[in-house]
């Protein structure tokens, strides 16, 4: 079984499920290296007071959005769940409770990526919660317990954005240049990863003013936290997709391993 990377994917515009586009395209690059036994997904749209995993034999595709094309509505994206993953998520996180939940499936932050990195859908997922109500450095913790999944074969997916502000997105005015703002951010993290200096990613709201504006809410940074977690000190660090979408949406991915 060979051991895999973690990776975090900014997956942006839901439409990037549909779209073959440059990010898509090295989306789909990423996934032709590799051949996990399944993947662990934590996406920002999964957000709740509670930590659970999809249970599922079969997780349905969930259209958690509003406002777009029919097509986007009838995506499905069939991947299995994987029983084993779940008991595997509940032994390394014990004991702390991790519910079974058998009503969410797969959220848009997962199947708008792995429908291009995985596109035939047959690789097992497991979607694990973000548990809204913990400090980012639980989410970081997390991702250090998790990580000898990936020694078990299971790619360890992290879907947000490390700069993430809808207020500032300039809708339907595309190409606009990234705010100053969202260029410093996204270069001040970029060298926090590259030195390991994890500290301050991890407490990311002492970061200021460019963090705040970045990070408004925190759904979409933290799981780049459970990837710098799963990330061991002999791990190559790449960034194999870069580029801002509406001056204010980091498409950045970060690859540990
Ligand atoms: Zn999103």
């Amino acid at each position: 079984m060979s051991v895999q990377p973690a990776i975090f994917f900014g997956h942006g515009n839901p439409m990037n499920a549909l779209q073959d586009n440059a990010y898509t395209q090295a989306w789909a690059a990423i996934g032709a290296g590799l051949r996990p036994a399944a993947v662990l997904c934590i996406s920002a749209h999964w957000f709740v007071p509670a930590l659970a995993v999809t249970a599922s034999a079969k997780p349905h595709t969930i259209h958690d959005f509003g406002g777009f094309p029919r097509e986007l509505y009838e995506v499905r994206y069939p991947a299995p769940g994987d029983a084993a993953l779940v008991s595997r998520v509940q032994e390394l996180l014990a004991p702390m409770p991790v519910l079974r939940d058998r009503e969410w499936g797969l959220d848009h932050g997962t199947w708008s990526v792995l429908r291009h990195v995985f596109p035939d859908a047959d690789v097992p997922v497991v979607q694990l919660s973000i548990d809204e109500t913990q400090p980012p450095a639980f989410h970081y913790d997390l991702g250090r317990r998790l990580a000898p999944l990936r020694d078990e074969g299971v790619l360890i997916v992290g879907s947000g954005n490390l700069v993430h502000n809808l207020h500032a997105f300039a809708w339907g005015r595309h190409p606009v240049e990234p705010f100053d703002w969202a260029v410093r951010f996204e270069r001040q993290a970029r060298e926090l990863m590259s030195v390991r200096d994890v500290g301050p990613l991890v407490d990311y709201e002492s970061l200021g003013r460019d963090a705040m504006l970045s990070v408004p809410t925190p759904e979409h940074y933290l799981p780049l936290l459970y990837v710098l977690g799963a990330r061991r000190d002999a791990d190559a660090l790449a960034f194999p997709v870069e580029g801002t979408d509406g001056g204010s949406i980091s498409m950045l991915s970060v690859r540990v391993g």
